[in-house]
């Protein structure tokens, strides 16, 4: 049985090689966690005299997304010019503030060999690489993920702004391994069921399992699934050849999953939200950050026999539910699993309004055959008036992780 790449890093980079499991790694994690929140505690406004470094991660209190937007300088452990980049990215609550995330050279360092130890599970040296999402400028997820792809030997491409699915396939024509949105590959591979790339990374938005069926049906393609977060550096798990959950950044990171309620760790196999601490002195180190993503702690061992943590793809995010009222929600990913079951869907958007307390969900979908609509009915709530159309719903017309507009 051959280590996947990930658990093989975490071997190294702990330096616990054979010994590495589930308690020899935990210890190594305490012990990098007390000297991590000792510099976070002396060296930021937001943890000074707000984290006992001697305490144990669950005694540790969460910090909010709504903290960092608040005040991201607070965050911020390193002097302003050993910044090499800041990510902006819009917070999700009902604030306007946004949250910076700053990033020394060696966290930027960290990225890249993540980022080339997840790749090697897909790709070899030789291969071509179309990166269909991201940018090209200094230090974007895109141009660290060509770095560290040529590191081991790959050639990629980051592709100019995309702006229709011609425009896709221009770019990805010709590579082994394509990286993108999981929406944007699902309405490529109806589109040109002939392109059949090799393997696939599924990044930057939730990854439904019947759009994954899909997409490995039409192409057969080996996919993998990537958990990333510019908070941290963008890489956080990916799955290894045999695909049975994300193998963890664990020498960087602590994952935990909690109850969204109560705050408990959650038993393994439940949904709860991705809590995430740092373990290197980083320009800006998070101690038990809620991400607000939903996943899964998966506690039997992956057939790579890797002696790390995985958790499951995510499921969800905690601001994508959509209160209806009674203690209900209705988010996008309830609605892709219900339509993308549906083989023949090549994508479908979804509108949500509310006129007076009457809510109208509107679907507008592409797809060869017409979704029945008792089924859709079926599933979702009575009092929800629903409209089905059927036209283009072509995602690279406008970009972006997928979601319910509400109106
Ligand atoms: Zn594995």
């Amino acid at each position: 049985m051959d280590d996947s790449p990930v658990i093989k890093w975490v071997k190294e980079k702990t330096g616990l090689h054979d010994n590495l499991n589930h308690e020899t790694l935990k210890a190594w994690q305490r012990e990098k966690l007390s000297s991590v929140a000792e510099y976070a505690a002396g060296r930021t406004r937001f943890y000074a005299g707000m984290i006992d470094p001697s305490a144990p991660l669950e005694d540790m209190p969460f910090t909010l997304p709504s903290d960092l937007a608040a005040d991201p300088l607070a965050f911020l452990a390193i002097p302003l010019n050993e910044v090499v980049r800041v990510t902006t990215l819009a917070h999700s609550g009902t604030t306007a503030l946004r949250k910076r995330v700053f990033f020394s050279a060696a966290d930027i360092e960290r990225t890249i060999e993540f980022f080339s130890v997840g790749m090697s599970t897909m790709t070899r040296a030789g291969d071509r690489v179309s990166i269909l999402i991201s940018n090209p400028t200094e230090n974007s997820l895109g141009s660290l993920l060509r770095t560290s792809l040529s590191r081991i030997g790959v050639e990629a491409t980051i592709a100019p702004a995309i702006r229709s699915v011609d425009e896709a396939l221009k770019a990805a024509q010709g590579a082994d391994c394509l990286v993108g949105m999981p929406g944007e590959l699902l309405y490529m591979c109806h589109a040109f069921p002939w392109l059949k790339p090799r393997s696939l990374l599924l990044a930057g938005d939730i990854v439904p399992p019947p759009l994954a069926a899909t997409i490995r049906e039409i192409w057969q393609s080996d996919l993998y699934i990537h958990y990333g977060h510019s908070e941290f550096g963008y890489g956080c798990a990916v799955d290894c050849t045999h695909h049975q959950g994300l193998h963890t950044r664990d020498a960087d990171l602590v994952f935990e999953i909690i109850d969204p309620v109560t705050g408990k760790a959650s038993t393994p196999g439940e949904l709860g939200e991705i809590v995430i601490t740092t373990l290197t002195e980083s320009a800006m180190p998070l101690i038990r950050y809620k991400t607000g993503n939903l996943s899964r702690l998966i506690d039997s061992r992956c057939q790579c026999g890797g002696m790390t943590h995985m958790i499951s793809p995510v499921e969800g995010r905690v601001s994508n539910n959509i209160p209806l009222g009674n203690g209900r929600h209705l988010n996008i990913y309830q609605l892709d699993n219900l339509i993308f079951v549906n083989r023949s869907v090549r994508g479908f958007n979804a509108f949500l309004k509310n006129e007076n307390g009457r809510i109208t969900l509107d679907l507008v979908i592409e797809s060869r055959e017409k979704i029945s609509p008792s089924m859709l009915r079926e599933a979702l709530f009575e009092d929800i008036s629903l409209r089905v159309s059927y036209g283009n719903a072509d995602p690279f017309r406008q970009r972006a992780k997928r979601r319910i507009k509400v109106s």
